[in-house]
């Protein structure tokens, strides 16, 4: 044990204190809002070493956060004065492609996942964004580019290693402490220090991807397609996501056009490729984008695209609820919201559900929209503090303003710290059992800093 005077018993990671020269590097998370300062941060490299942080801040009387990835939007993953279990050297990824399954520990991020899992043209279907932590992503859900065909991330999570607040170190599977099992599938944090993940893995590694821009005035043109073609039950194979957003500088972006308030699309393909070809280009000519690009991508390539443009240090905010369909007055909403767009890297972002998704039961994980049609995210990010006042203003009256237009509910990894008490509309029907399963791994609420459920007999 190296770099701090602090020591803890049994634990053969890396101890930062505020002292130490790496600790305002560590400390940092991607959303520049949440500046902390820990008392110290646990860099564990086993799950011996996570078991005796948590006895450690136990003893101590220090709030722990957990650190997986530290994307959390609201700044779960690190704390003031408090202790942060980082699992950042917890990042190796195995892979098995005759059984086809990958082992991840607890800190890997996507990269490493993806990075791992298309050596042998194998995936998880994950999240968009490669510098994601595993672990917070599944453990809220997993939405992504290849969720209507293959499910949420949660769908194809068989086991995982956790470590509980009183230090126990236990398996959860469909056969083994299957209510923990089930509750990790999409009831966030709130359980213990997930340490290893077993992922099932799908086959597959280009995408036939259609990128368009439209003038704002093209929204319901563009939209209502959307909506008819995913509506209308598309393959699983087809995903669609749209964006109000300014034009950003992409290669097939004129740039007399970079900056204008419109609607981006990406639609993807993951079936055969010449298939793709012909059932995208037909869409681009009817739909006669201002610009286009229709491609044949390797999955890597297309998983690191927006990895610079969403980079760490953006300051951000958001909120996310569902939608059954497109509806006109959605559609109307959506123009409106987008030309009062202030920062060039913020959006509301429409994100077509359905598919894999729709066919695991309601009440099989702790993720309970199963039945929406449409994920409805308005993330905002943008550079300069003296914007947060109108970004976070301009995502609370876009989410104002969907309210009567959408069909309720949020999703775990798209709500920021001011909906605390939301986490009800987040879990839905499966509130009550999570507080049970709560009450049974964790009934002081050790693991309090994530969208947080509280025991019974705590609320
Ligand atoms: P962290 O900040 O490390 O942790 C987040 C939460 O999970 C905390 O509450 C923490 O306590 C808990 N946690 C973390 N690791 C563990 C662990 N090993 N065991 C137990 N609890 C743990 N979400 C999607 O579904 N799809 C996307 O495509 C997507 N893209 C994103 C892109 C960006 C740029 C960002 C910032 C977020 C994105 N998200 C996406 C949201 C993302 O899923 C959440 O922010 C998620 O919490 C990130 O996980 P993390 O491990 O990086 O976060």
């Amino acid at each position: 044990m190296i770099g701090t005077t602090q020591v803890i018993p049994g634990f053969s990671g890396q101890l930062i204190d505020p002292g130490h020269p790496s600790y305002d590097e560590l400390r940092a998370v991607w959303n520049a809002m949440h500046d902390r300062r820990p008392a110290l941060i646990a860099c564990c490299r086993t799950a011996t070493d996570v078991a005796a942080a948590i006895g450690y801040a136990r003893a101590q009387g220090l709030v722990i956060a957990v650190r997986g990835g530290g994307h959390s939007l609201p700044g779960f993953s690190t704390c003031d004065g408090g202790l942060v279990i980082d699992l950042r050297l917890m990042n190796q990824v195995s892979v098995d492609p005759v059984t086809r399954r990958a082992r991840v520990q607890g800190g890997a991020l996507l990269r490493d996942l993806d990075q791992a899992t298309q050596r042998h043209g194998l995936v998880v279907p994950a999240g968009v964004i490669s510098h994601t932590g595993v672990a917070g992503l599944t453990l809220g859900g997993g939405v992504g580019r290849l969720m209507r065909r293959f499910g949420l991330t949660i769908d194809s999570l068989q086991s995982a290693e956790v470590v509980t607040a009183g230090g126990h170190t236990v398996n959860a599977a469909a056969g083994q402490n299957p209510d923990l099992f089930w509750a990790i599938r999409g009831g966030g944090g709130n359980f213990g220090v997930v340490t290893e993940f077993e992922f099932a893995l799908h086959e597959l590694s280009q995408l036939t991807v259609l990128r368009m821009f439209h003038e704002m005035s093209a929204a319901h043109q563009v939209l209502g397609r959307a909506q008819q073609v995913i509506g209308g039950g598309a393959p699983d194979e087809l995903l669609w996501t749209s964006f109000a957003r300014q034009a950003a500088p992409l290669p097939w972006m004129p740039a007399a056009l970079v900056g204008r308030p419109g609607i981006m699309s990406v639609i993807e393909w993951s079936g055969e490729p010449d298939v793709g070809r012909e059932l995208l280009a037909a869409l681009r000519d009817d739909l006669g984008p201002v610009a286009s690009e229709l491609t044949v991508t390797p999955f890597r390539a297309i998983q690191t695209e927006g990895d610079e443009f969403f980079g760490p240090g953006l300051l951000s905010y958001v909120k996310a609820t569902f939608a059954a369909g497109l509806s006109p007055d959605l559609i109307d909403v959506v123009i409106a919201q987008g030309q009062r767009l202030g920062s060039e890297v913020s959006q509301i972002e429409l994100l077509s559900l359905g598919g894999a998704i729709t066919r695991v039961a309601p009440d099989a994980t702790a993720f309970p929209h199963r039945d929406a049609g449409w994920l409805i995210n308005i993330p905002a990010s943008w550079r300069s503090p003296d914007d947060t006042e109108r970004e976070i203003g301009w995502v609370r009256d876009t989410f104002a303003a969907l309210q009567p237009v959408c069909s309720g509910g949020a999703y775990v990894n798209f709500m920021d710290h001011d909906e605390q008490a939301a986490g009800q509309v987040a879990y839905g029907a499966t509130l009550r059992r999570l507080r049970q399963v709560k009450a049974a791994y964790d009934p002081g609420n050790v693991f309090r800093l994530n969208q947080n459920i509280t025991p019974p007999d705590a609320a």
